[in-house]
């Protein structure tokens, strides 16, 4: 019997032992990692969370009911009733494909009222999906509904064939599994690693080098591995920064079709960065890696998965994302291998630390004999705690806004631009510096609107204060810059200002604008809050260069005097300062037999590697591109 088969017997036995109703099934079939079932019962329908989680404890395989298109009520009465229920102001579209109706609702309370959901599915027919609707408008938010939905037959033959290879019969018995190193081995950027069994390829991230020079020196070091996109399974995003994802369209350019998995606001964050990425290379005159049409692609075989949620991606592999504590949606992965085989966690970028969006990063998983973890910070200590580098830079900035200067912040525009943006706002309220302009120009508006739509993937404390004020990031001190001529006013204003602006590591992006403007006069002040990577002209600045050359408009090299003061401010960080990454070591439960320090600096990673030897005890390896590790066979 075929693996299909068999599942396809089990729900048929589920239906007509446990469930004494009239199941009325008409059709079972693979949507992506899931099973969809198909019903003409209403009651059953409406029960359709109930029945989904009996049946994954019978079947260990993610389940969805759906109902036949019979019993849909047609869209215009749907309409009314859905609009009587979420009110006015919600938006809606209905998927015709596979009969949902996602509602987007500002009412946040709403969206947690099970009752009220399961009696709109009973009256239509509809699968009601609540999406919360962000607290600004966001243009990545609507061209990714634009993807998915405008074409949902395409969507759906696509987690078809997802399905097919995720529910298929495992060919090979699993006894080998190894992990090459195609990016971050030693080194800041690229992020890339491929897990190989004897059944499955899958790929950890696939991000650029920023700063790098190459092409080659840019990309995951595929040129070893030719046939690598027809052969991959899946790839794993664990956040939306470039040098984690920025290279996954280039994958569907070259022809890769298999299923991209992230955790839900990683999808609208890493579209964002790439739309951006393909901009800035157009407006440069460079040859952009891939385009649009490669990104749409990839957003039409990405599928999102909830913190904590069990899914099989290949016949013998099964993924669980955590809380990483990075940025909005990042996520340590926990692989699970063979039937209780083998088990990895791969950290990617984490914060063990609490901060004001999100949560300390998770430490604690059921099994793991193999712990793959980040650098960054291994070499040099942050002096400072967070309350005392939060002190720091308000005297920074009191200290130039009265001196009459400007404050430059540079900012990635997903995750450091949030934090900053709620320490600027509590320092403007509790009055400890000045009042002044504040401006936010670039990436960063449009990826602060888009954390006002997952509100509960933040901290409980940033939840209850959006619940009860509404957006909490965009303080009443703030303006947007939202056009040309707008940046041309802050550009030519007089007087003290604060600008937070893109990109973090000042390649490319409106800062450079406003540095272009502000480098001459000594009063100003330039603060780094996040990581500058080798290369980059954050980094020469940085390192005390003071006539530094850059890609300006129209792609023309210029070169500028740089007299501005340069500060940084290292405990706002999104990643764990070395104090940190060695307690997260000591307090890693289950202790892990092999320890695998990656994305790191050479320095960085010998001296976590000689520490991490000191305090826990476990294989440590340190491995550069293109090297493999056997974990087993
Ligand atoms: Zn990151």
């Amino acid at each position: 019997m075929s693996a299909a088969d068999r599942l396809r017997t089990e729900v048929l036995r589920y239906f007509s032992v446990v469930s004494p109703r009239e199941a009325a099934i008409t059709k079972i079939e693979y949507e992506g990692t899931r099973l969809a079932i198909y019903t003409k019962n209403l009651e059953l329908f409406a029960e359709r969370d109930q029945i989904a989680k009996d049946l994954v404890n019978i079947l260990k395989k993610r389940v969805v009911i759906r109902s036949d298109p019979a019993i849909r009520l047609p869209q215009e009465e749907a309409e009314k009733i859905i609009k009587a229920t979420f009110g006015d102001d919600s938006t809606f579209f209905f998927d015709e494909t596979l009969g949902e109706v996602i509602v987007e609702t500002k009412n946040f309370k709403l969206n947690k009222n099970e009752e009220i959901i399961r009696n709109v599915c009973k009256e239509t027919g509809w699968h009601v999906r609540i999406a919360k609707k962000s607290l600004m408008p966001s243009k990545t938010l609507d061209k990714i509904n634009q993807y998915i939905y405008k074409d949902s037959g395409r969507r759906l033959s696509i987690l078809r064939t997802i399905g097919e290879r995720v529910f298929g019969a495992k060919t090979f018995e699993t006894s080998d599994v190894t992990l090459t190193v195609l990016g971050s081995g030693r080194q800041v950027g690229r992020s890339a690693i491929l897990l190989q069994t004897n059944e499955s390829k899958v790929l950890l991230d696939c991000g650029l080098a920023v700063g790098a020079t190459s092409k080659l020196g840019m990309l995951p070091r595929f040129d070893a591995y030719p046939s690598l996109f027809d052969e991959l399974d899946a790839v794993i995003a664990t956040h939306a920064h470039l040098d984690h994802t920025g290279v996954i369209p280039y994958l569907f350019k070259y022809g890769y079709r298999g299923p991209v998995y992230c955790a839900e606001p990683t999808l609208p964050l890493m579209t964002m960065e790439q739309l951006d990425f393909v901009n800035v290379a157009e407006k440069e005159g460079s040859f952009p890696l891939y385009n649009e049409n490669d990104i749409r692609t990839a957003v039409q075989h990405t599928i999102t998965l909830k913190y904590g949620s069990v899914t099989s991606i290949t016949p013998d592999i099964r993924i669980t994302l955590y809380n990483a504590g990075h940025i909005l949606g990042s996520s340590l992965v926990h692989i699970h291998i063979g039937e209780g085989l083998y088990n990895i966690v791969y950290t990617s970028d984490f914060k063990f630390e609490k901060t004001r969006t999100l949560d300390a990063c998770a430490h604690k998983f059921l099994r793991a004999e193999t712990l793959m973890m980040e650098s960054t910070y291994g070499a040099t200590p942050i002096p400072f705690t967070r309350e005392e580098s939060e002190a720091l830079f308000a005297n920074y900035v009191k200290q130039t806004v009265e001196s009459g200067g400007k404050v430059l912040i540079p900012v990635p525009a997903v995750g450091r631009a949030q934090e900053i943006m709620l320490v600027l706002d509590d320092l403007l309220k509790s009055g400890s510096i000045p009042e002044v302009p504040v401006y936010l120009d670039g990436l960063v508006i449009e990826a602060t609107a888009i954390y006002t739509a997952f509100p509960e993937y933040l901290s409980q404390e940033l939840q209850d204060a959006i619940e009860s004020q509404g957006n909490v990031f965009m303080s009443d001190y703030f303006t947007p810059v939202k056009s040309h001529s707008q940046r041309d006013e802050v550009l030519n204003s007089e007087g003290p200002a604060i600008v937070i602006a893109t990109s973090g590591m000042l390649e490319g992006g409106p800062i450079l604008n406003y540095l272009k403007e502000f480098a001459g006069d000594e009063r100003n002040m330039l603060i780094f809050v996040s990581y500058q990577v080798e290369g980059t002209l954050g980094r020469k600045l940085l390192k005390g260069i003071r006539e530094v050359s850059f890609m300006g408009d129209g792609g023309k090299a210029e070169v500028l005097n740089v007299k501005l003061r340069i500060e940084k401010v290292d405990g706002f960080s999104g990643h764990s300062s070395r104090q940190q990454l060695l307690s997260y070591l000591k307090k890693f439960t289950p202790k892990p037999k092999n320890i695998i320090f990656l994305h790191g600096e050479v320095e960085a990673i010998e001296s976590l590697a000689s520490s991490a030897s000191k305090v826990v005890q476990a294989n440590i390896y340190a491995p550069k591109n293109l090297e493999t590790i056997s974990l087993l066979g």
